[in-house]
């Protein structure tokens, strides 16, 4: 999820992209670079904030009115010099800044290759730039027809600026799937990821429709599909602030990533299930799978929310590929002398990759043979370089301390994991396929989950001034109630407990009373009668129930005090919908409490000490 603004009119071009990657740098800062064009192309990119690129160009940027800047949020290639963007054709000929993942760069590079492209890069963005620069050469008529021709062979996600050494005053742009603001003003246009760079400058804005392209020149433009059919745009004026806009409307990062799960678990999927077939596919999975194929048990390590995700996957990867599995708190497993065979697969999942813990329990597995993979976000990260393979969860940069969207794209690429593992064992199934197909359904029923935040809000006015908590579930729900509980603590001070459901008898049930409100997570699955007994016994002793339950269910209607619906789908996938009412319960009571939501206290988002 990277940032990308570009500028051309009568201003110097640098001020301008500088700030404004400043203002997008929240959506990643792995790197940061600038094109400048001045009848020539000139590039400056550098590893880290966007404060580094600019000690690292100091004075010697050249005079331009015509630029493009980008921050990086590495995806394909870990962050470096060389993998920065903007990113240029062998010839020299084309800049390219691009957002977004190029899924079959893989095949394109093969192509190119053949035809004696060499790459300097690892990303899967220069093949893009020398995808253009191939169809220039084999005739296109322009630079704009070029870049159309290439996009015609490209699977994936864009938004893209580009620029042409011989057609100087002109950037070329163009999205699917990744968002584009074009501001339109007086004899000048800025182009951006969102319309924080843009607002300073204009407040007349375009918002690129989807695979929409945009032809900025200094004296006009064009707005087109990729299919060159002409588009009357419609231009809207933005009206709001500056600081509203970075953080995408919101008043906190948590609840917009709380809101843009649809986004990013969707995200976590592209690219990776056949949606002719269900069937799976992890690329960075496939030069071990062997060793998958013959593992004798998988051991999880991870902290916190990260080993909740973990719990799930015990769950499915017991399931779908009946491999014996132990989850694991890393500070536990390194000082505990574990028992690690050469035939394990130990799996380290942490959304920064760098947690302190985790990192010295993969060391251990390693020195005992194991074959050890990540699950992490950060593209190279240090578990994502110290692991000999893994899948990234491409959630895009998580700022709120508290885990929320990580969760989810940790949850979904584990689900993706265990099928994929199934399918090498033998032991997938026709139902497995079928809820591969309907996960790919999942970001729009998170969509509709969130519509429920009014009344989510309700409910937290109702407890914003309890105590403590209790969670309950069973299943699947259980490590979703281990992470709702830890949610409200993290945020909003109040002491919650998470348990399964059934344990409640053995000892938790002696706190119930009418100041004791019982979260239950209780959808309709295997073990949903037995729930409903459990929230019974509640009721009976007077505890203040709150429950989430499938779509439609009357029996709890009648039981709870208040219940919150989610969307009837494969009970195998029901934590990534269950969990978003805990993030905003957690979210509203931790407001309402006024406590500080994205830096909750003693908290940091990455834990680099042990
Ligand atoms: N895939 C590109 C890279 O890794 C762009 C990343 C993004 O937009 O997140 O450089």
């Amino acid at each position: 999820m990277c940032g990308i603004v570009g500028y051309i009119g009568s201003q110097q071009a640098y001020p301008i992209l500088i700030e404004g990657l400043k203002r997008l740098e929240y959506r990643g800062y792995d790197s940061a670079g600038v094109a400048l064009q001045n009848g020539k192309i000139h590039v400056y990119k550098k590893r880290g904030k966007v404060v580094e690129l600019e000690n690292f160009v100091g004075d010697a940027g050249v005079n331009a009115t015509v630029g493009m800047g980008h921050t990086r949020w590495a995806t394909h290639g870990e962050p470096s010099d060389l993998n920065s963007h903007p990113h240029s054709s062998r010839s020299g000929k084309f800049a390219l800044i691009h957002n977004g993942i190029i899924e079959n760069y893989a095949v394109l590079k093969e192509k190119l290759s053949r035809h004696g492209y060499t790459f300097e890069s690892a990303t899967d963005t220069e093949v893009l730039v020398q995808l253009i620069d191939f169809f220039s050469n084999e005739g296109a008529h322009n630079a704009e027809e070029a870049v159309r021709l290439a996009l015609h062979e490209v699977v994936g996600a864009y938004g893209i600026v580009v620029m042409a050494s011989d057609e100087p005053d002109q950037l070329i742009v163009a999205r699917k799937g990744s968002p584009i603001v074009l501001g339109i003003g007086e004899g000048e246009y800025i182009v951006a990821s969102d319309a924080a760079p843009i607002i300073a400058y204009t407040k007349d804005v375009i918002y690129l429709e989807e695979e929409g392209m945009a032809i900025l020149r200094k004296d006009g433009y064009e707005i087109k599909t990729i299919g060159n059919i002409p588009r009357t745009p419609l231009l809207e004026r933005i009206e709001m602030e500056l600081e509203t806009i970075e953080k995408g409307g919101y008043d906190y990062f948590m609840l917009k990533e709380i809101m843009e799960q649809p986004r990013s678990i969707a995200e976590s999927i592209r690219g990776r299930v056949n949606k002719d077939n269900g069937v799976v596919w992890l690329g960075g999975l496939v030069d071990v799978q062997d060793r998958l194929r013959n593992a004798r048990r998988v051991i999880f390590v991870a902290c916190g929310t990260s080993w909740h995700a973990g719990l799930v996957a015990e769950y499915l990867f017991e399931d779908f590929a009946r491999i014996p599995v132990e989850v694991e708190y890393a500070s536990e497993f390194r000082y505990r002398n574990p028992i690690i065979y050469p035939d394990d697969v130990v799996i380290a999942i942490s959304q920064s990759g760098e947690t302190a813990d985790t990192l010295a329990a993969i060391q251990l597995a390693k020195e005992a043979g194991a074959l050890v993979m990540g699950v992490v976000n950060v593209v190279g990260s240090s578990i994502a370089r110290g692991t000999e393979a893994g899948v990234y969860i491409h959630a895009g940069p998580e700022i709120g301390v508290a885990s929320t969207k990580a969760f989810t794209s940790q949850v979904t690429v584990l689900t993706l994991m265990a099928v994929y593992i199934a399918q090498l064992r033998g032991t997938a199934t026709p139902e497995m396929r079928s809820a591969m197909k309907e996960l790919l359904n999942v970001p729009a029923l998170v969509e509709k989950i969130l519509e429920s935040n009014d009344y989510i809000h309700s409910i937290a006015e109702e407890f914003r001034d309890a105590t403590n908590f209790l969670y309950l579930g069973r299943g699947l729900n259980f490590p979703v109630a281990l992470e709702g509980a830890l949610k409200l603590k993290e945020i909003s001070y109040i002491h919650a407990e998470g348990y399964p459901a059934a344990e409640m008898k053995h000892g938790p049930i002696a706190l119930i009373d009418a100041n004791m409100p019982v979260m239950f997570i209780a959808t309709k699955d295997e073990s949903y009668d037995k729930i409903v007994s459990n929230l019974q016994e509640v009721v009976t002793r007077g505890g203040r129930v709150i429950a989430v339950v499938s779509e439609g269910d009357t029996n709890i209607r009648d039981l709870a005090e208040f219940v919150i619906e989610v969307p009837q789908t494969n009970p195998l996938l029901t934590p990534l919908l269950t969990v978003i009412p805990q993030q905003l319960l957690s979210y509203h009571i931790a407001m309402m409490r006024g406590c500080d939501v994205d830096q909750p206290r003693n908290l940091a988002k990455s834990v680099t000490v042990e």
